[in-house]
């Protein structure tokens, strides 16, 4: 059974992250794209791998997602961001967001097809987050650095679960840090309002110590790990294959 993680449901880092990935594949071959790229409206351009622009999932493409997932038997755990972020920094929970989405993706939980976790309160550090001119805004696309004030991590993971469990009537467990990003402060906030596990591809930034009543998975340890991007981009046929493709890798030869 393939074990698949959606992230980014819910988070504006999907039109206020700008960037690019600095290589494209063309005629097979990896090219290394030149830094001059990394500037203003031709950070987001697809040609050359920019992050944004794209917009939030609809009930219509859900619906279709749903249909691969049945397909393969795949029970997906869906990481959403708390609260959208405004340019100006004004946060409104996912639910005011996208009240037609949150409402499917409810419906899917009580109906044990999907899973929740939280992707934290906005994904970001707040009052950073606005695209510059010049160059990559993704240090700032990440939400809990162990620089932040203890009192932010408290914040932001105490909020970011009361919007969550409040609208979807059940308990949220399960944390993705945004960017694989956490520390000793977001641990003690996570213990604090009711999260069992951490799901990431790093343990804390600042400290090897073990954990007490939270069990931290590494990521890789999970088959797939996707974002709503490649979804938006790409749609249900491209999940399909990559499924299909990752089932392959799983078959015993
Ligand atoms: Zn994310």
């Amino acid at each position: 059974m393939v074990t698949l993680r959606i992230d980014d449901i819910g988070a504006s880092a999907k039109w206020y992250e700008h960037r690019v990935r600095f290589h494209a594949v063309i005629l097979g071959k990896t090219i290394r794209l030149p830094g001059v790229l990394n500037i203003g409206p031709l950070k987001t351009s697809r040609l050359w791998g920019g992050w944004a622009v794209y917009d939030e999932l609809e009930p219509s493409e859900w619906e279709d997602i749903m249909a691969v997932l049945e397909k393969y038997g795949v029970k997906p755990l869906v990481a959403i961001t708390a609260c959208w972020v405004e340019r100006d920094s004004r946060l409104i929970p996912f639910p005011e967001r996208f009240p037609d989405e949150a409402l499917w993706l409810k419906k899917r939980l009580q109906e044990g097809k999907i899973k929740i976790a939280n992707h934290g309160l906005t994904h970001c550090v707040l009052g950073k987050h606005q695209p510059r001119f010049f160059g990559s805004n993704q240090r700032f696309w990440r939400e809990f650095y162990p620089f932040l004030e203890n009192s932010i991590h408290e914040e932001h993971v105490s909020r970011s679960q009361d919007i969550l469990q409040q609208f979807f009537e059940e308990p949220v467990t399960v944390f993705v840090p945004p960017g694989n990003i956490w520390c000793q402060a977001t641990y003690r906030a996570l213990k604090r309002h009711g999260i069992r596990t951490v799901i990431a591809g790093r343990y804390m930034a600042d400290s090897e110590e073990p954990m007490e009543d939270i069990e931290f998975v590494q990521d890789r340890e999970m088959a797939l790990n996707i974002h709503d991007r490649e979804l938006k981009l790409h749609g249900a046929s491209w999940l399909d294959e990559t499924l299909r493709l990752s089932c392959q890798d799983k078959t015993p030869a």
